[in-house]
């Protein structure tokens, strides 16, 4: 069993005074590795060290700041056959989807490295000629950073990169199935030079998140995963009145048209939802399809659906591994039973693979009305739910009709009618002729009960920013003390 008890706090690792827990490898169903849970202690050390490093972080020059988020991101890239690895024996999604991940994790770095001698406020002009105003964008503080499992290192870089550009120090939080490759960058942090308390993370499984984001240190929450913690973290934002991120989870619907470049659309639709075998929180997991095409397009998907090579996540030639852990392989097959009853069509699959263990085969359902649990629920796992629609029209409201807003996409080969649509779409992000698309560039985040906030871009650097104004009198006038000047 692989040993990571140590947890980084104050620039050393540290084993956690809490409980131990393991990961399980999702292929091999055993145990894998041994962590601990950082107790109420440890969190206090943990947030008290990024309390005390944040005063000298955010007054480090920024060629300095950038030159350790480069060397973080060149040491990423140096290890990213191991941390590919190590995040493959966690989460059981493939090698060369994982590998890819943690390079766009190291991008990141590098994206907001570049950034950091271009934040930048304005001048204001103000009411009186001799009067204006500058703003500034300082740092917030000591922000809380807590990712969910499916793709733990690309989830940090959408956060810790621009927290730190901006001059915050960080506690990080991983997910209790996938804390491994966030201790293995602890331990990056550590090597390139990172000082002690600007980069902490902390491991736990049931209460070390709550413990954090109740902290009276911590001065800003990022928080990536499910609804009802969602409710919590923010709650416990609010009782300490600070500002909160959430990007939660998605039901995208991925919309073909009649004049959808139809070969590609189909291959976007495939891999919209059978990537990652569907944990991705843009996962396009309702396809609409024009009814001049429906079951020309459902025949094709099912077909596709049913060759996709399922295997060990290792194995370069793997299409989909296995899921995660037992707890959500279950959830997955009870939202199949649900689809079932409900009535929709299974076209493929619809049971545990016959590989055993935590596979599931690729799900296809077709005919499902809108209002049943498969198109209203996320499923976070390989099935797909088709619904045929007449009209633009229709096709926006049903695409709509959800509670949350995270992605979509949009299929059609006059740009103008796809922009329209796109345009219509209450989602964060949006697909036209392509789907998963990502770039570090691209801000991301959710309408609806998808979250607020946005990560990556020059909106993320927002999000870790608060702008302070600061007024200038240019004369030598006395003011009249009770009014209110110009
Ligand atoms: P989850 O179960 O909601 O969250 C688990 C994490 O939250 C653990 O680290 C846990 O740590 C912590 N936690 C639990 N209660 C807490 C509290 N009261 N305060 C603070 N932290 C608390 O989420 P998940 O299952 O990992 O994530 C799956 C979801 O993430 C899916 O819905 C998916 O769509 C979404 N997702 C969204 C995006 C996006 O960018 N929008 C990307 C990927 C995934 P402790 O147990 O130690 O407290």
């Amino acid at each position: 069993m692989k040993n990571y008890r140590e947890q980084l706090i104050d620039g050393e690792m540290v084993v956690g005074h809490g409980r131990e827990f393991t990961s399980v490898n999702p292929y091999t169903e055993e145990p894998w590795a041994v962590f601990t849970e950082a107790d109420e202690t440890d969190v206090d050390h943990a947030v008290a060290a990024a309390g005390r490093a944040f005063d000298a972080w955010r007054k480090t020059s920024g060629i300095e700041r950038a030159r350790l988020m480069n060397a973080l991101a060149d040491a990423i890239e140096h290890d990213i056959d191991h941390l590919a690895q190590v995040e493959t024996n966690d989460n059981g999604k493939i090698i060369r989807e994982n590998r890819n991940q943690i390079l766009f994790a190291a991008r990141n770095f590098r994206f907001y490295a570049g950034y950091i001698d271009k934040i930048a406020g304005d001048v204001k002009t103000m009411d009186s000629y001799t009067t204006f105003d500058f703003t500034v964008h300082e740092p917030i503080g000591v922000c809380a950073l807590i990712t969910a499992w499916n793709s733990p290192l690309q989830l940090l870089s959408n956060k810790l990169p621009p927290a730190l550009a901006a001059g915050n120090t960080a506690v990080i939080k991983p997910s209790e199935y996938t804390s491994a490759s966030t201790l293995e960058l602890a331990r990056l942090a550590i090597e390139v030079g990172f000082p002690p308390g600007v980069v902490n993370v902390i491991t736990g499984a049931g209460k070390t998140g709550g413990l954090l984001t109740a902290h009276p240190g911590v001065h800003k929450i990022s928080f990536t995963g499910g609804i009802e913690t969602a409710k919590r973290i923010a709650a416990a934002a609010a009782a300490n009145i600070v500002p909160c991120s959430l990007e939660l989870g998605g039901k995208s619907a991925n919309i073909i048209f009649e004049d959808a470049p139809y070969e590609k659309a189909i291959a976007g639709a495939i891999g919209g939802i059978f990537a990652a075998a569907g944990q991705s929180c843009v996962a396009g997991s309702r396809l609409l399809v024009h009814e001049s095409l429906y079951e020309r397009a459902v025949a094709d998907i099912a077909e596709r659906a049913s060759k996709i090579v399922l295997g060990s996540p290792q194995d370069e030639s793997t299409q989909m591994g296995p899921i995660a852990f037992r707890a959500h392989y279950d959830k997955i097959l009870e939202h199949i039973a649900h689809a079932v009853e409900d009535g929709s069509r299974l076209v493929a699959g619809g049971n545990p693979s016959s590989l055993g263990g935590l596979f599931i085969q690729p799900t296809v359902f077709a005919d499902v009305d809108n209002s049943s649990r498969l198109a209203q629920n996320e499923v976070f796992g390989p099935v797909l739910a088709i619904i045929p629609f007449r009209d633009e029209a229709e096709a926006i409201a049903i695409a709509n009709d959800s509670q949350f807003g995270l992605a979509g996409g949009v299929w059609s080969k006059d740009i103008t009618r796809a922009l329209s649509v796109a345009k219509e779409i209450r989602s964060g992000i949006m697909y036209v002729n392509t789907y998963r698309a990502s770039a570090a560039q691209a801000p991301s985040g959710g309408f609806k009960k998808s979250g607020y906030g946005r990560e990556r871009g020059t909106e993320a650097l927002h999000d870790y920013t608060v702008v302070k104004s600061t007024m200038v009198d240019l004369t030598d006038t006395v003011r009249d003390p009770f009014i209110l000047g110009r």
